[in-house]
Order: C-alpha cells, then structure tokens, then sequence
C-alpha cells in the first residue's frame, strides 16, 4: 500500500479536528480508508495504551484490546465497512484499558464517500460507557474504577489501611448448572450478604469477575475474625431458591501504611495473597509477607522501584545465563536465561523476590517481551560459535494470557532475525493458572513455529500430568527440590526413574536442574537424563562471563 501524502495527511488532521470539536468529551477515531491510514485521540491512546495517535493498520491494533468474545462481532462488522456494504458502525464491546481492566464503549462510525475513491474515510467516536462511572450495575457496589480511585486517594492522603480481596472457587460451575442468570443472582445475593456484615468495617468494591474487595481500617486480628465467620457462614450455609450453594471462600490480605507506592503495585500484592490462598493455603487467609509490617513496607517499596523500572524501559534489569550440558559428554547445549534486577546501590534482587508477584500486574509483559529480546540478542552471539545451542527462556502467565503472546514471539524473532530452532521456551507451574485450551493453542502455534517447549518445575505443582497431557513438550525439565538428596535417598532416585519413563512416554527429553556435585550427576546418568544443568557445570553468570567461560 502507498503512503500517504502530506497533503492527504493534513486533510485527515482538519477532519479530525472539527470531528474532535464535536465530540463532547467521547474519543475520536478517523481513518483514511485508502490508506489505512488513521489518527486517534491522545486520550484514547494513553487510556487504551495504543502506540500512538498516528496508526497504521490501527483496527488491527484495537482489535487486541478488544474482549476475546466480543471480537467476532466487532471483526464482522468492520469488514463490512471496509468491503462497503455497509456505511455505518453502532456496535458495542468490551476494552481493555492500560490497568488491564475490561470497559464498556459503545462505537459509532460512519463512512465517508469520496467521489473519485469510493468509501473513503471511517470517522467515529467511542464512548466509555464503564469510566466515569463508579458503580457496579449488578450488585450496586462501588466498582473497580472507585477502588483505584479511593485507595490513591488515601495514599495520596497519607491514611493507613488494610485491604481485603475476597472471592471463590467454582463459580462458573453455578453458571453452567443453573444458567447465567442463576450466577448473576447468586453474585447480588452474595455481594448483599457480605455488605450487611462489613458495613460498619468499612467499604466494599466489586471487582473484575467475582471478586470483592474491603478496604478497612480495622487490624489484621479484627479481619482474620471476620473472614473465620464468613467462611463459616458462606461456605456451609448459603442458599438461594431453596438450592444450597457451597462456595468455598479465598481471600488475601495487604497491609498499606506506606505511602510512596503505586496502587498498581499494592493490586498486584493483593492477588498473590489471593492466589495463594486459592491455590496453597486451602482457602485461609493469607496475609502478603504474613502481616509483618516492617517486611510488607520494604517489599512494597522494592516492587514499586521494580514496576516504576519496567515503565522505564526496563532500566536495571539484566539477564544471566546458565549452561545447560549434555548428560553424557558434558558439552555444552544451550543456556537458560536468569532475570535479576539490580538496585541503586547495585545489590542485585533475584527474580522469585518480584517475578510471582509483578506476574499479576498489567505491565509485566512489557518485562516478558525485553526478556525474549534480549535473550535473543545476546544468544545470537553465542550461535556464532555454537549453531545448535538452544536458548531457553522462562515464561509468566501473564505474558501467554495476553492474546497476541504469540505475534510478539514471532516478531521478536523476525526483528532480531533469531532462528526458531535455536528457542525453547520454558512454562513454569503457574501456567496452571491459564486456562487449558489457551494453553493448548498458544504452545501449539509456537511449536508450529519450530519453538520448542519445555515444561518446567515438573513436579512442583498440583497439575503437571495434566499439563503434560495437554502440551507437546520437548523437554521435562526436573525441579532440584526433588534431586537435591540424591546421592542418599533412594526415594529420589526411583522418583527420577520415573520420571524419565514418563517423559519418554510423551516423547519429551528430560533435563535435571540443580547438578551442584559429581556424585549427584553420577546417580543420574543410571537413567535416561538428556541434560543437566547447575553449580557443578556453572552458576548463572553474566553474559560476557558466560561467553568469556565458552569461548564463544
Ligand atoms: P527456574 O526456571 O527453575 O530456574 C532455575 C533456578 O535454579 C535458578 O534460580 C537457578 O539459579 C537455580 N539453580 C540452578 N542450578 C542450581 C544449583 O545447582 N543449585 C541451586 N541451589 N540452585 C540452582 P533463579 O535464577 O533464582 O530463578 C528462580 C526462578 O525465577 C526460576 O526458576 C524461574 O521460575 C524464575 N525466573 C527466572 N528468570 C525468569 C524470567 O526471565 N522470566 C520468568 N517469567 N521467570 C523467571
Ligand atoms: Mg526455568
Ligand atoms: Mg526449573
């Protein structure tokens, strides 16, 4: 396609303009139809976290923050703009915004005719119809938007709080039991339930989903009381239209009395305390860094300087390389990539003090996308003298959720001119957290790509086998918590025989991590074991010690 003019272009800048003038306070779009060629309101840019206010291809750009279901419809329509059988666009769908969080807009377009062209310009404003307002339509509580804005609002305001972040297992099985409607009473029965028990405690949000939030002034004791009766409650006695409901309670806990932090970050501290209790904790409350005041303030000043980075361009990050080494010879037959941030005093923070938690955040994948770059970029180097070396690279559920994960592997790899066959890339235990089927797809496509796949800490969770099943790994990658005793328990060894069987019966290759002595990889080479990786080979070391070690 040709590029526009400059003339073109300041036609397109006079339209927008009067369009903008008119708008009454709604985001403006206006594309150039010949061009695909569009320009937006820097509102919508910064709140949608679009690249810029001059697009190129700019539908296919927005169609990423559009909701997943709503996507179909949106797509149908704009194709019909574009074929021109239709002229006019009055749709409404879901948004995500630079929070992460999914708004309601109603868009309305229309084309415009030119004589010579035919349709020509797309003109439109989108309407925010979740922004602005601050209440939940379905349980009438104050809304996520409020909870961002009331919790700043104390920050800014230097007040204490406590946060409670309170939800259950299972919803969706309501939903498919008894139908939509059923849920959505059940969520208002809830919601009104647990109001009338907090009212005096202080106030309730609905956020995304089934989730409730209480933001308090009450201590850590008065909230682990509350939550004991209302698990109590909820969990054995709930009922609705005569049906008793069991839902199991989870909740996590922030402790807020430090004020330089974003509440971003205090979001993100909040659903790891949730998830642990989801997923670790049975249901009890967990309370993020258990309650200690001193240890909560340090870690949420630490995330803070860690997220304010990210937006930075990811300042102070930096990737180490461990070896990983063929079982029988030793060689050396790829790396794995080790994220570490390193702070003003140069103290280097290792990435299980900040990578569980920053994984909920909106931004992490703007650090998952460096770290496939970077890796790349520097494991080019490293092919030059080692064409078969594979560089394996971890990744959060945070980055496989977003719906273009895979078009940004695939461009990383284009723009770097990285090869497909020399990427392996490794999914963690927390993947778990992904639904199955977009697991399923993301891993099959990068597979298609020829990336392969590991599977990482296999073992550590509760759904291993279960991802095993459901993902084509090439590689097993064994976790040292269940080697470390090697050498003299022989519990482990057989678990390791195991293990490589399984492996073999997917097809997959297995690599045992955290080899710190020749005894251990002694025991192991008695099995299957492809390759090993740990002290005993090398620690993880910075990349130019790592080519300074290889040669290469
Ligand atoms: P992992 O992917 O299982 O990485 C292996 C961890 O084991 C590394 O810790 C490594 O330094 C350590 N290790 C390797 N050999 C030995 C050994 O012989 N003895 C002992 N004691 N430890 C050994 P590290 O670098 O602290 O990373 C911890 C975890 O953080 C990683 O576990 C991974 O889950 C996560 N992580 C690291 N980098 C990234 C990243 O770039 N992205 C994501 N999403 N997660 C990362
Ligand atoms: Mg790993
Ligand atoms: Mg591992």
């Amino acid at each position: 396609m040709a590029s526009i003019t400059d003339l073109e272009k300041s036609k397109l800048d006079e339209l927008f303009d009067t369009l903008s003038l008119v708008s009454e306070g709604a985001d403006v779009f206006l594309c150039d139809m010949k061009y695909d060629y569009s320009r937006w309101s820097k509102s919508a840019v910064d709140f949608y976290e679009m690249p810029g206010e001059y697009m190129t291809g700019a539908g296919e750009i927005w169609i990423n923050r559009i909701h997943p279901a709503d996507r179909e419809k949106y797509r149908e329509n704009i194709e019909d703009l574009f074929s021109g059988k239709i002229d006019e666009h009055n749709i409404q769908y879901r948004a995500v915004d630079k929070n992460g969080i999914y708004n309601v807009c109603t868009c309305k377009g229309h084309v415009m005719i030119d004589a010579e062209y035919g349709p020509r310009y797309f003109a439109g404003v989108i309407r925010n119809q979740t922004a602005g307002g601050y209440i939940d339509r379905l349980t009438g509580l104050a809304n996520q938007q409020a909870f961002f804005r009331d919790v700043k609002q104390k920050m800014d305001d230097k007040e204490s709080m406590n946060i409670v972040l309170l939800g259950t297992s299972h919803f969706t099985k309501f939903n498919d039991m008894y139908g939509y409607d059923f849920g959505n009473r059940l969520l208002q029965h809830a919601a009104r339930y647990i109001q009338d028990m907090v009212s005096d405690m202080g106030e309730l949000y609905r956020l995304d989903g089934i989730k409730l939030a209480l933001v308090t002034n009450r201590s850590i004791e008065e909230i682990q009381d509350f939550y004991s009766r209302l698990k109590d409650i909820v969990e054995a006695n709930f009922r609705l239209d005569g049906k008793l409901i069991d839902l199991p309670v989870n909740g996590g806990a922030v402790e807020v009395d430090t004020f330089e932090i974003d509440v971003n970050t205090i979001y993100s501290c909040l659903t790891h305390a949730y998830e642990q209790s989801k997923y670790e904790a049975g249901g009890s409350l967990v309370v993020f860094e258990n309650g200690v005041s001193e240890k909560t303030r340090e870690k949420l000043s630490l995330l803070t300087r860690i997220r304010n980075c990210v937006a930075m361009g990811c300042r102070g990050f930096m990737l180490f390389y461990q070896p990983i080494v063929d079982a029988k010879t030793e060689k050396l037959i790829g790396a794995e990539a080790l994220i570490r941030w390193r702070d003003k005093d140069g103290q280097m923070v290792p990435p299980n003090d900040f990578i569980p938690v920053l994984e909920n955040d909106s931004q992490f994948p703007v650090l998952g996308e460096w770290i496939l770059r970077e890796a790349m970029r520097q494991g080019k180097k490293i092919i030059e003298s080692y064409p078969d070396f594979v560089m394996s690279i971890n990744l959060s559920y945070a980055q496989i959720q977003k719906i273009d994960f895979v078009n940004v592997v695939e461009k990383a790899m284009e723009d770097m001119d990285y090869p497909a066959k020399n990427l392996c890339l490794e999914i963690t235990e927390r993947c778990r957290l992904i639904d199955m089927d977009r697991l399923e797809s993301v891993t099959f496509q990068l597979h298609q790509d020829g990336i392969k796949i590991a599977m990482d800490d296999f073992g550590t969770g509760f759904s291993s086998l279960y991802i095993m099943q459901h993902v084509e790994c090439d590689t097993v990658k064994v976790d040292r918590s269940f080697v470390k005793d090697v050498e003299i328990d022989e519990r482990e060894e057989k678990l390791v025989s195991v293990i490589t069987d399984l492996s073999k019966i997917y097809g997959a290759a297995t690599c045992v991590e955290g080899i710190e002595t020749e005894g251990m990889r002694d025991v192991l080479r008695k099995y299957p074991v492809t390759s090993f990786q740990g002290y005993l080979y090398s620690r993880p070391l910075p990349f130019y010690d790592f080519m300074k070690k290889y040669g290469a």
